[in-house]
């Protein structure tokens, strides 16, 4: 597990294939003890012992016969979702959203929780304490995982600088564990909520690069499950691919980065600009995501130029990484002047055949970080998984 003290060798190693066994079940719904060995390279009697051990700690059930192979009939085994839980946290500025998902990630809580310092210390306390508030009431809790902007170290449990909330260098998963009994993860928030859709992508899809779009733009590329996060943390950072040379300054020096043209900070001055209104950013929040429409051709236009530029990206995605699926996440994901603009420019800038082949989904999803980072701590398997 990234970051967290872990049992050591045999030890480490019954945890290693225990969480191999839950994460197949959590997969597959039901299989028998006989698939799990043959599909995960055990032997029998491992994952017999294996199951016996959860069958007895109630995280799983037994749950009727197969009886459609030849032989004997086997003996199905399912996930209690509801044994297990886990925590999720974003950190922001003022505020944290805070997520508790059960074994299979279905949120069963979620919420706000108002910070009232951005001080690491003062707010890793304060994430400590909601923490252990929530452990009351879900006391199997695999772990937490924490969501933060910036750039996250997930294997030392470090962030190593965040200019939205404002820490440099701050040792999450070291001071978070002295205050928590349960394993802690850290990621950058893109990076954890490029695991959360697990609900919209095809269950077969083994490679999905996602892309955020919101206040900022980022990706990560997940290969079955596994977020890669680069050699130096930066992988999949698709708010810095340039799609226009003649676009905008960003502040990372290059000339029309994505996230210069299409964030939501960006689309809002634009939208002030050519509608004239000045307006709070929740009001203009909420024009995106249901007022839309009321601003016609000025509002249509704006999505669409933003959704050719986002089509840029798309394509260079496909042409480099061959994904199955790429999924936008986005509050204007769903609005059909983006889409339409991106489909378009990816399939004509794109390789034709891995276009055809890619599954191209949107979504708008709220706690995508929390949920994410929740999934982590169900997902990870062992300290060196990067
Ligand atoms: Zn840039």
């Amino acid at each position: 597990m990234e970051g967290t003290s872990m049992p050591k060798g045999t030890g480490l190693l019954r945890a290693v294939n225990e969480k191999r066994v839950l994460n197949f079940l959590r997969e597959h719904k039901t299989a028998s003890r006989q698939e799990m060995a043959e599909a995960l390279g055990l032997s029998k009697n491992t994952v017999s012992l294996i199951v016996d051990k959860l069958l007895r700690d109630g995280m799983v059930q037994e749950t009727g016969l197969d009886t459609t192979g030849v032989g004997r009939p086997r003996k199905q085994l399912s996930l209690i979702p509801n044994a297990f839980h886990a925590i999720g946290i974003l950190v922001q500025d003022t505020a944290c959203e805070f997520v508790v998902t059960d074994y299979l990630g279905r949120v069963v809580e979620s919420g706000i929780h108002p910070m009232n310092s951005t001080d690491s210390v003062d707010c890793l306390s304060q994430i400590a304490e909601l923490c252990l508030s929530l452990e009351k009431e879900y006391p199997r809790l695999l772990g937490v995982g924490i969501a933060v902007p910036g750039l996250v170290d997930p294997i030392r449990g470090i962030v190593h600088y965040s200019s939205h909330v404002g820490w440099r260098d701050v040792p999450v998963v070291d001071v978070l564990g002295e205050r928590l009994s349960v394993p802690v993860i850290v990621y950058n928030r893109v990076k954890a909520a490029a695991l959360s859709p697990t609900q919209v992508i095809p269950e077969q899809a083994s490679s999905t690069f996602y892309i955020r779009i919101d206040e900022g733009v980022g990706g990560a590329f997940v290969i079955r499950n596994k977020v890669m996060h680069g050699a130096s943390w930066t992988a999949g950072e698709i708010g810095h691919l340039s799609v226009d040379p003649d676009g905008p300054r960003c502040s990372c020096g290059q000339r029309g980065c994505l996230e210069s043209l299409v964030s939501l900070q960006v689309l809002r001055r634009q939208l002030c600009e050519r509608i004239g209104v000045e307006r709070g950013r929740t009001e203009w929040d909420r024009v995106f995501t249901e007022g839309w429409r009321a601003y016609g051709r000025e509002f249509g236009d704006i999505l669409h130029k933003a959704g050719e530029y986002v089509g840029t990206g798309v394509a260079t995605i496909v042409n480099l990484f061959n994904p199955q699926c790429i999924v936008i996440d986005s509050p204007y994901g769903e609005i059909v002047e983006f889409r339409d603009a991106l489909l378009a420019v990816a399939e004509q800038r794109a390789l034709s055949f891995p276009f055809q082949h890619v599954h191209i989904q949107f979504m708008n999803s709220q706690f995508s970080s929390a949920i994410g980072a929740a999934l982590g701590v169900i997902l990870s398997e062992s300290p060196q998984q990067i």
